[in-house]
């Protein structure tokens, strides 16, 4: 008798956080590898936040919070999504999970049946495909190209849609290129789906307050099809709140009932402490919160350098990303070529010989749905990108 299910052992496992496990191995053996594998701010959590868990302790909040999240900080995430993003939530339309990833898995419990068809542009966020199997879903990926900023078009997204389909999962700005869908493209997007009355959106805005290029727009902001957008989101990006494990959905209310009777049979709520400091996060106007708005500057200019320092390595090609805090170049002219006994035939073993042989930690783009391309994640200082990316240089020159 087998030990595991099918269920796990069909599973394939997170390629962002095993590259991440890789590289503190390596790390742990003494070896001086920099990860650029996964996506997490090196900012500290602003203070006013922490304040507000240290408060909370002292308050004695740790009993039980009710499933789907305290009242006011449910209050707190409409007030946001009001003022942020223009859209009008009750609280029993939110429901605050252990991190947007929960929050994704258990919308796609309560909405996908085995056989239907989740619609995946791709690249994609390496765990929307798990999640989407998880549930029998079956993954219909739609393939977008760099000319297009890696983008779908209504086209697209009319043809991939049948009868059977049910969940669209996408995000913007977009883990792992860095692009983003505009007001208008988004209302193109709708359009579509307006069409098709048993579609659903799932919109990742987790990297919302990382955009470099204007104001970030939500496909929940178009009344016909809102009743059936899931709008996803949380802190750990834009506030710099990896560890503290918050996200959240802003959906329609049957949704969000069903998605706190399964949060009940899993977790019974999120730490109290974390939701607490979330309060205060929510309230930071991204408009004129300073930490916010240097966050992003930050990034914007590891963004500049680090394109600069891609586009000057011969055969790579790579995009000026507009948002989030990732390159998604193509190296796929590598493939083919070696060095010693290391051979390149696809972006795994690309990012393992970048690994080995540069020590520097990247994701393969196979694990987003791309071959062609590897992501690196520059959420790291402008010393380390810099260094990273003159090992990456050199390592590359090697390959013939
Ligand atoms: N979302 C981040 C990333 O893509 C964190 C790791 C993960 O959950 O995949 O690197």
């Amino acid at each position: 008798m087998e030990v595991l299910s099918k269920r796990i052992c069909s599973m394939g496992e997170s390629e962002t956080l095993a590259m991440t496990a890789k590289a503190r191995e390596l790390q742990a053996q003494g070896i001086d590898v920099i990860s650029l594998s996964i996506g997490e701010p090196d900012f500290n959590t602003p203070e006013e936040v922490k304040l507000a868990a240290k408060d909370a302790i002292d308050k004695n909040f740790t009993h039980y919070p009710p499933v789907p999240g305290y009242a006011d900080l449910r209050e707190a995430i409409c007030t946001k999504l009001k003022r942020d993003n223009g859209l009008d939530y009750k609280p029993e339309q939110i429901v605050v999970s252990t991190g947007a990833k929960q929050s994704i898995y258990q919308l796609v419990q309560c909405l996908v049946d085995p056989g239907d068809e989740v619609i995946i542009p791709a690249p994609y966020w390496v765990s929307y495909r798990e999640i989407a199997r998880a549930a029998g879903g079956e993954c219909v990926f739609i393939t977008t190209n760099p000319e297009n900023d890696f983008k779908i078009t209504p086209q697209q997204l009319e043809a991939a849609i049948t009868p059977r389909t049910k969940l669209i999962m996408f995000s913007s700005p977009s883990n792992p290129t860095g692009m983003l869908y505009t007001h208008d493209e988004l209302r193109a997007i709708a359009d579509v789906v307006a069409r098709h009355e048993r579609v659903y959106v799932m919109a990742d805005e987790i990297y919302e307050h990382i955009n470099f290029v204007g104001s970030h727009a939500s496909i929940a902001s178009f009344a016909d099809v809102k009743e059936r957008v899931i709008t996803v989101n949380g802190v750990a990006k834009g506030f710099a709140m990896t560890g503290w494990r918050i996200g959240y959905i802003a959906a329609p209310t049957v949704i969000a009932k069903a998605c706190n009777k399964l949060q009940g049979q899993v977790t019974s709520a999120t730490c109290s402490i974390a939701q607490k400091a979330t309060v205060a996060a929510m309230l930071m106007d991204p408009t004129t919160s300073r930490d916010i708005i240097d966050m992003r500057e930050t990034f914007r200019r590891r963004r500049d350098m680090v394109y600069d320092l891609l586009r000057a390595i011969p055969g790579v090609d790579v995009r000026l990303p507009q948002g989030a805090f990732y390159f998604f170049p193509r190296v796929d002219s590598y493939y083919g070529k070696h060095y010693g006994d290391y051979h390149i035939n696809n972006s795994t073993d690309l990012s393992m010989y970048l690994l080995m042989e540069a020590h520097v930690a990247t994701v393969m783009g196979s694990a987003f749905g791309d071959d062609r391309c590897i992501r690196l994640s520059y959420a790291t200082s402008e010393e380390l990108l810099r260094e990273a990316l003159r090992r990456i240089s050199e390592a590359l020159s090697k390959l013939s």
